[in-house]
């Protein structure tokens, strides 16, 4: 008589914190985000805490309940990748769109400070006036290369955060590290949720991609997520001293005399003693690239309601994806109520062509380098 077959236990048992080891740090390529840590579901007891240096380990692994929430959650993992993409309608390589446009914020305080046109924060004031939301989870330069997340509440607040520069003129914070990452994930956690509850975030894909499992997955609090603004993503940096020194002797300045950097098609460093701007092309940065950076493929943020890039926009707009049907209806909000501006001549059908072709050619780019990286 024929054995039936046996399940096997891995089979059976949910992939755990073990397996996220396995599958992300071994491999090099946490991101860093910090979600694991805050959706643990013994978080209240204690089994994963961040280490000094930004990566998740076990505080106490006998208080692990090996439920699987970190692996399913953890956006460098490929779970639920089907329901999202079936669920957001995926098509590669930038997913789906219902409009593609450059735009601007009407009011010239917003141009002013914004990183582009200013359409992220003039829509989330359009959110906050029209009480649809009652703050944005954001983040907030807070020195001289170092944003913290933020929870804006106030159009004051939310101006406050504006841009997406690195600006040096403020105190060095601590001294040798560099991050133009931030890990506003970990804050969602903290906002107290209640019925009333409504808010805005605004993230690059990998942090949009968290929030979107933990929507699918239903983890308190992801469901006072109504709004996902999500921002166009190459790569983010990573660094120390040394590396420093070798970008300044490599490019010819000093990081002292930095006023903006921005990210578009490459870097843009603005330095007060120059009328132009530096581009220094991605390629040149491999080595201070954040290593999760190297197997994401996700440059356009195709999760998100919105999706916003300056690339393939002329300086002072923004590239606007509207993507989903409630990213359509506040989209539409902010321009009927006069908080954005489309410009008929930046908009015809050639160059919304070329907007288009600019955020596939980018997104090739992306996918081709991740696939050779690739280790999972
Ligand atoms: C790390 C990073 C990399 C980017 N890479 C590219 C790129 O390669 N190509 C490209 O075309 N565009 C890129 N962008 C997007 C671009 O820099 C602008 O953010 C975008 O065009 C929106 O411009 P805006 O003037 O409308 O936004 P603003 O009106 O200036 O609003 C930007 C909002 O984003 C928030 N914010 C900034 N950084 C973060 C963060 N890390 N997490 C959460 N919120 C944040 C700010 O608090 C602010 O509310 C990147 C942005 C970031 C933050
Ligand atoms: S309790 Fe669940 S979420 Fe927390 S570390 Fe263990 S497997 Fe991961
Ligand atoms: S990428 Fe985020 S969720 Fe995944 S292991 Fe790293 S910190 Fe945890
Ligand atoms: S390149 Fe990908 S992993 Fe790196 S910060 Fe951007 S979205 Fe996150």
């Amino acid at each position: 008589m024929s054995e039936e077959p046996t399940a096997k236990m891995s089979d059976i048992m949910p992939k755990s914190f073990e397996d996220l080891i396995k599958d992300v740090h071994e491999k090099d390529i946490c991101g860093e985000c910090g979600g694991c840590v805050s959706f643990c579901t013994a978080a209240d007891i204690g089994a994963i805490e961040m280490t000094e240096n930004g990566s998740p380990h076990y505080s106490n692994e006998e208080n692990c309940l090996h439920c699987g929430i970190c692996y399913l959650i953890c956006p460098e993992t490929f779970e639920l990748r089907n329901e999202l993409n079936n669920k957001y309608d995926f098509k590669p390589p930038i997913g789906s769109w219902l409009k593609i446009v450059s735009a601007q914020a009407k009011d010239p305080n917003i141009r002013e400070i914004a990183t582009d046109g200013g359409v992220v924060t003039a829509i989330l004031i359009a959110l906050l006036d029209n009480n649809l939301i009652n703050g944005a989870l954001i983040s907030k330069r807070i020195s001289s290369f170092k944003r913290i997340p933020f929870f804006a509440k106030t159009k004051e607040e939310i101006l406050e955060a504006a841009g997406t520069y690195y600006d040096l003129k403020g105190p060095v914070p601590e001294l040798g590290k560099y991050n133009t990452f931030v890990s506003t994930i970990s804050e969602l956690k903290k906002i107290t949720d209640s019925d009333y509850m409504k808010i805005a975030v605004v993230g690059v894909p990998c942090q949009i991609h968290s929030i979107r499992k933990m929507q699918e997955l239903n983890i308190i609090p992801a469901h006072i997520v109504k709004y996902t603004l999500g921002l166009f993503c190459y790569e983010n940096f990573k660094f120390n001293d040394v590396a420093r020194a070798k970008i300044e002797e490599r490019f010819k300045f000093s990081f002292e005399d930095i006023e903006k950097m921005n990210i578009k098609d490459n870097l843009i460093i603005y330095l007060r003693n120059k009328d132009s701007p530096l581009k220094v092309e991605f390629s040149d940065l491999r080595d201070i690239m954040r290593h999760a950076c190297r197997v994401c493929k996700n440059f356009s943020n195709y999760f998100a309601d919105i999706s916003f890039g300056g690339l393939g926009s002329q300086t002072g707009y923004t590239t606007v994806m509207v993507r989903t049907k409630t990213g359509e209806k506040i989209y539409n909000l902010a321009q009927n109520k006069g908080y954005i501006i489309e410009p008929t001549e930046l908009n015809t059908s050639v160059e919304k062509s070329k907007l288009l072709a600019q955020i596939i050619s980018f997104s090739k780019r992306k996918i081709r380098r991740a696939e050779d990286f690739e280790v999972i």
